[in-house]
């Protein structure tokens, strides 16, 4: 598509758009008056107008009902997480079977590492990718020390080559490849959180398995963002949460894939608790832990139905969308902010400054993000952004992390920052 900068142009799009009567269900940040443009959807997703809604439901429910509302609310608490199995699946590509919705993000993570990194003593390694999301550094680090080991003689971490910013698939191949027999697990973010690279999963899973390793990824930054097809590429686990991309509120529920394969597999090691035992034998309350062989076996407790009803509300809305809608309006959003920061770039002439996208060039490998280095820059520039309504997110020195939502975001948005970028770069 050939794009242009111009307000004619961008509200041509809106028109078009298929999404665009979604802008309209959730809540756009209004500061000084004016409607913020947006783009920290991949930091938290703003809030559809809906949630309240589905929040009071439950707590009508517990207030009519007490204790029975596990059995008689309108959604019974009981089987409250089981209503996200259909529409998960799908969002992740996956069998209804393979996922379940619980815990935090980072607290699923570990989880996971406890059935899938499972070091011997020939085969111990583990490889993640360079400047991971923090959390999960931490989480790698300590499983790894939890298992007797040395973090830096255990952990091989893949970094973009010299003088570049992504990480070339093939390095990562080529170190799997290398560990071989030694290495026991791959994890890695499926789309880096920091330039938004979005890694050949099917590829390294097949690496992974090739050498005889699990593989599994973190998807904070993929799930309800790109395309995934988690069980076709036969990825053994993912766990994503679901504050970002999806819309379900500060400290949301966390969602988990797990292989079927390994679902099949009782005998796995994993940590347990009530809500993972069979439900047949769940309220006898009787020794001997039975998991279920659905991704419902690494539960450990019983739904927190509040969050998860803001999650529901928020699901319900990619339900009723569909992820082929959005993936489409995702290229073409990104695509335009990635014009416009090309274009207002060409307006700087001074060698020492410019606007350096490091965001993969090709849709296929990214998804709504765009980060850009404002070299030259301080973050003034930024401040001056966030002053003129423009929420983004700053990484020191000189990074702008911009995600642009397809369910509320609109071209006008994206125009309407290209010219607040620009009178900024002139200040
Ligand atoms: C956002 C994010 C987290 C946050 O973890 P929580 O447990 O939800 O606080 C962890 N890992 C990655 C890769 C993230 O992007």
């Amino acid at each position: 598509m050939t794009y242009e900068n111009s307000l004619t142009f961008a509200q041509k799009l809106d028109e078009q758009d298929e999404l665009k009567a979604y802008r309209n269900k959730f809540h756009i940040p209004v500061i000084d008056g004016k409607e913020t443009i947006y783009f920290t959807g991949n930091s938290l997703g703003l809030q559809p107008k809906s949630t309240i809604d589905y929040i009071n439901t439950e707590l009508k429910d517990w207030a009519q009902w007490g204790v029975e509302g596990h059995f008689l609310a309108k959604n019974p608490w009981f089987a409250y997480h089981e209503m996200f199995a259909e529409p998960i699946a799908k969002i992740v590509g996956a069998k209804s079977e393979e996922v379940v919705v619980m815990n935090n993000l980072t607290v699923n993570l570990n989880l996971l590492l406890v059935s899938f990194y499972r070091p011997t003593e020939n085969r111990y390694k583990i490889i993640c990718e360079a400047k991971a999301f923090p959390s999960d550094q931490y989480a790698l680090e300590m499983q790894v020390k939890n298992a007797g080991l040395n973090p830096e003689e255990t952990i091989i971490e893949i970094a973009p080559r010299e003088g570049e910013r992504t990480i070339h698939n093939e390095d990562i191949i080529a170190a799997i490849e290398d560990a071989g027999d030694s290495l026991a697990c791959v994890m890695i973010g499926g789309v880096n959180y920091f330039t938004g690279q979005v890694f050949d999963m099917k590829a390294i899973t097949d690496a992974a398995h090739k050498v005889g390793a699990n593989c599994g990824f973190d998807l904070a930054h993929g799930a309800g963002n790109i395309e995934l097809k988690l069980h076709e590429w036969n990825v053994d686990f993912a766990c994503w949460c679901s504050y970002k991309y999806l819309n379900s509120g500060p400290g949301g529920v966390s969602g988990v894939f797990i292989n079927e394969r390994h679902c099949n597999n009782t005998d796995l090691p994993r940590f347990a608790g009530w809500w993972g035992q069979e439900k047949e034998t769940r309220f006898l309350m009787e020794k001997g832990f039975k998991p279920m062989k659905t991704a419902e076996a690494w539960q450990m407790s019983n739904a927190p139905v509040l969050s998860m009803a803001a999650h529901k509300a928020a699901i319900d809305i990619f339900d009723e969308v569909g992820m082929d809608k959005l993936l489409k309006k995702q290229k073409m959003i990104s695509g335009y902010l990635e014009f416009i920061v090309d274009d207002v770039n060409e307006l700087l002439t001074s060698s020492d400054k410019s606007l350096e996208i490091i965001t993969p060039r090709d849709w296929k490998e990214r998804g709504c993000q765009v980060s850009v280095i404002a070299h030259g820059y301080g973050k003034d520039l930024f401040d001056t952004l966030t002053k003129e309504g423009v929420i983004s997110d700053w990484r020191e020195p000189n990074a702008i992390r911009m995600a642009p939502i397809p369910l509320y975001n609109s071209f006008e948005d994206i125009y309407r920052f290209g010219e607040i970028l620009k009178s900024a770069i002139d200040n």
